[in-house]
């Protein structure tokens, strides 16, 4: 493989010609220059295995042969045209999204996951001709104006002039909160916006998990409940998939297996299996609002479209939904027992299928998210990826390339655990010295 730029030289440019905006994980960032299924190689031909797939974009594995060949194959054949000229990948496409999500028969494609939710919102005051939206506190949709607008995370909220039309109601979910305590209260919140301003209202959007916010599932009955509630004045839901949905969670879509079926859902991520594509999809009579001319130049061009359909067929082939939820199952029992063997620093595990987190010291954050940096460059140098997220970023992201084996998982615990174990050996020594005494650690260690 072999990178003739050294991490001290991508970083040098990076900083030297991106916004000053630009980021990056890790105090030694290595350079990723290939990657086969589940692992990616830096550029000193270290493999690494990928619990965090991109914030869930190759659900399929990265360079998956099946999908690769799909995508070379149609830049070999025609990239391009316009969308205005009948192509076949992209019509093909649409047919085959309606077949496996019936309840949204109708689909309009374009490149990302914030331009998928602008759309589904825009459509949503076309179909309602009303301008609000409802959304939830520590929510993130998108990059866009209106999508920053209906985003909850303070850190994405970038325009400094977002819609004023939006509602937050509290997410429902609070730390040491019983769950259905939690959507109580954010139902209650969400009954007091509908009957102050419901008339103004086009429609709530929901991540079904909110991700970036931490994964935070919504409780058993909410997003129906918040349907029904909806639905009474006459506005819309519309469920963002995009971290979510084609498999991750253990169904096709996280909303329909929480109970729900909105009215426009949105995609992106692990459709396109790391080539950029979005959609938006909704019932035929939501759809039917777009009655204005609306393309998009690259949304559902001839290389995105015939890659998408090769995710899709792997994604049927070879049952990724199943294998997430029982993968996932092995990954959520290995995090619990972390949190059972380390309840200093492992607050709580949270999620569905491959989308699990792990919260630390959730009751000092900053503390948190300076151990949830040092946990994930020590995981790096092991050789496993993971991610963080959640309102303070003291959160560890398990969303691994469903392609993952049983094994890379039992790996990834047995480092994990060799991670947390040093940490909480420093916590029983530095305990020790200020109380000027024994720990359990060392009166366990000494020999009769
Ligand atoms: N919605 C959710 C739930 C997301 O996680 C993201 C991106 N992390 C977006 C929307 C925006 O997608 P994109 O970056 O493709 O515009």
């Amino acid at each position: 493989v072999g990178s003739v730029m050294t991490p001290e030289e991508v970083v040098a440019l990076r900083k030297a010609h991106f916004f000053p905006c630009t980021q990056h994980f890790y105090k030694n960032p290595p350079v990723l220059v290939s990657g086969s299924m589940q692992h990616v190689t830096d550029g000193e031909g270290k493999a690494y295995t990928d619990f965090f797939a991109g914030v869930s974009v190759v659900a399929t594995g990265h360079c998956n042969p099946a999908i690769a060949e799909a995508t070379v194959r149609q830049a070999r054949k025609l990239q391009h045209t316009t969308t205005i000229y009948l192509t076949e990948p992209s019509a093909k496409l649409a047919k085959r999204m309606s077949e496996l999500l019936p309840a949204y028969p109708r689909v309009f494609f374009c490149n990302s996951g914030s331009e998928a939710n602008e759309g589904a919102l825009v459509l949503a005051r076309r179909h309602t001709k009303r301008r609000g939206f409802i959304s939830l506190t520590e929510s993130l949709h998108g990059r866009t104006s209106l999508t920053t607008s209906v985003t909850g995370l303070q850190m994405w909220r970038t325009d400094p002039f977002p819609d004023d039309h939006v509602y937050f109601i509290p997410r429902p979910y609070a730390y040491g909160v019983d769950p259905q305590e939690a959507a109580k209260r954010s139902l209650s919140a969400l009954e007091d916006v509908l009957r102050e301003a419901g008339d103004n209202i086009a429609a709530m959007i929901v991540e079904p998990i909110q991700g970036n916010g931490g994964m935070i599932v919504m409780p058993e009955g909410y997003l129906a409940r918040a349907k029904k509630m909806l639905e009474s004045y006459g506005v819309l839901l519309i469920a963002d998939e995009i971290q979510t949905g084609f498999g991750r969670t253990g169904q096709l879509l996280a909303s329909q297996q929480l109970g729900v079926q909105a009215d426009i859902v949105t995609m992106a991520k692990a459709l396109g299996g790391g080539i950029p594509i979005g959609a938006f999809a909704a019932t035929e009579e939501v759809a039917a609002s777009l009655n204005v001319p609306s393309a998009s130049t690259f949304g559902g061009n001839p290389i995105s479209a015939e890659t998408a359909l090769a995710v899709l067929d792997y994604i049927e082939s070879e049952n990724l939904p199943e294998r997430a939820a029982r993968l996932g199952s092995a990954l959520k029992l290995g995090l619990e027992r972390m949190r059972v063997f380390y309840p200093h620093i492992v607050s709580e595990v949270r999620g569905l299928g491959l989308m699990l987190g792990a919260e630390l010291y959730a009751e000092d954050p900053t503390y948190g998210a300076m151990m949830t940096d040092r946990v994930l460059e020590e995981m790096k140098d092991r050789g496993f990826l993971i991610g963080k997220n959640g309102v303070s970023r003291n959160v560890l992201a398990f969303q691994p390339p469903i392609v993952i084996e049983a094994s890379d998982i039992e790996l990834m615990l047995e480092a994990l655990d060799a991670v947390l174990g040093a940490i909480e050996q420093e916590r029983l020594t530095v305990t020790e010295k200020e109380q000027g005494g024994e720990s359990e650690a060392s009166a366990s260690n000494r020999q009769p």
